[in-house]
């Protein structure tokens, strides 16, 4: 059955408990909007460190060191490996990190075993020496250059691997702040700026000045999934409503399906989902639309972390259940075997095909 979009959806926004700023963040322009942010959502546990090291997120026990990491932002100066560019097949051709770290609690979360430490949300103050490095990087993409369906968009740029951008949004305005420079800077060739996210406060971007270069992607799933693993985000309805509000404002727009999983009547969930995005974009004109799917995978290094942060999750992690896929250099991934990932891609994608053929598929992984 078709769950019918509530009128206003409800949106969360994450406040940190705690915000800490290094010595060094302390020197950049962008530190200070944060700290307005910061100060107008109502944070007043604010902390000037002398130094560049972040301390004091160690509880007593894993439960109270992950509590206070996530509670936490701090505002850091950016490593160097963040100015450093690498590629990001499937997703886009470079990575650029806008912040290291989510409040939000998924289950599956695909930052476990990628960022070491406790979880704490780091964001970078120099986001204005982030933003100016992308240039180097425009027209020498892989990704866009060898896929058809995403001709058009020039030099692709990812800003969500490392965190939720529009889940921090509120507190940061890191996001806003590169869609304009994205949208006004001359780069000299075409290029996109592309994030995912689980939230759905979308109301602080739609004026911004994106020229077409920015693809906001919603991540969606059936309530089987979303609603038993993915903790701290906005309910599914709310952000198919930022979707379509986006399209609505003329925004290109993407759907990003994942994790996709095969729990309970998988087909009927994703048929739902399918039905309920083309309810929301029915009658929208120009409709700029893609569609990525990513079915649920883990390493041994993610399942160990996860285990630890959630010890009580019914997310099937069995290795003996999935299918071992080894990457260049010898990295395990457990991903569905062969006959469930098929069974999977011909539903989901027919669905995509018959009932939002605008939708643009751009990769199955
Ligand atoms: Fe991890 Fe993404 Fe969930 Fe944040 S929104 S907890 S980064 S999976």
């Amino acid at each position: 059955m078709t769950t019918p979009l509530a009128a206003a959806p409800r949106t969360r926004l994450w406040t940190p408990a705690h915000v800490l700023v290094t010595r060094s963040a302390q020197e950049h322009p962008h530190t200070a909007e944060i700290l307005r942010r910061c100060e107008a959502a109502g944070v007043d546990d604010v902390e000037l460190l002398r130094g560049d090291r972040i301390t004091g997120l160690r509880g007593g026990s894993e439960r109270e060191t992950y509590a206070r990491a996530k509670a936490t932002l701090a505002v850091v100066t950016s490593p160097a490996s963040a100015r450093r560019l690498d590629p990001i097949p499937p997703s886009a051709d470079w990575r650029v990190d806008l912040a290291r770290g989510c409040p939000a609690h998924c289950q599956y979360c695909y930052l476990a075993g990628s960022l070491t430490g406790p979880p704490v949300t780091r964001v970078f103050g120099d986001l204005e020496e982030i933003l100016a490095g992308l240039d180097a990087y425009v027209g020498h993409g892989t990704i866009t250059s060898t896929n058809a369906a995403r001709a058009d968009e020039g030099t692709t740029f990812e800003a969500s691997c490392y965190t939720d951008p529009l889940g921090i949004e509120h507190v940061t305005g890191s996001l806003s702040a590169a869609i304009r420079h994205v949208g006004t800077h001359d780069f000299g060739g075409r290029v996109q700026l592309r994030a995912t996210t689980k939230f759905a406060d979308v109301a602080g971007l739609l004026d911004l000045p994106h020229a077409g270069r920015t693809r906001l992607r919603f991540s969606l799933g059936p309530e089987s999934v979303v609603g038993r693993f993915e903790g701290g985000t906005d309910p599914v309805g709310a952000r198919i409503a930022a979707l379509a509000t986006m399209a609505r404002a003329g925004w290109p727009v993407g759907m990003t399906i994942a994790p996709i999983m095969p729990v309970g009547d998988w087909r009927t969930a994703y048929s739902d989902l399918v039905a309920r995005v083309a309810a929301a974009l029915d009658g929208v004109e120009d409709l700029d639309l893609t569609a990525e799917c990513i079915t649920h995978r883990f390493t041994p290094g993610s399942k160990e972390t996860l285990d630890t942060w959630y010890p009580r999750t019914r997310l099937e992690m069995d290795p003996e259940q999935r299918k071992t896929k080894r990457g260049k250099f010898g990295a395990v991934k457990h991903v569905y075997p062969d006959d469930v990932m098929a069974d999977l891609r011909a539903h989901v994608t027919d669905e995509l095909a018959e009932h939002l053929p605008a939708a643009r598929v751009l990769y199955w992984t």
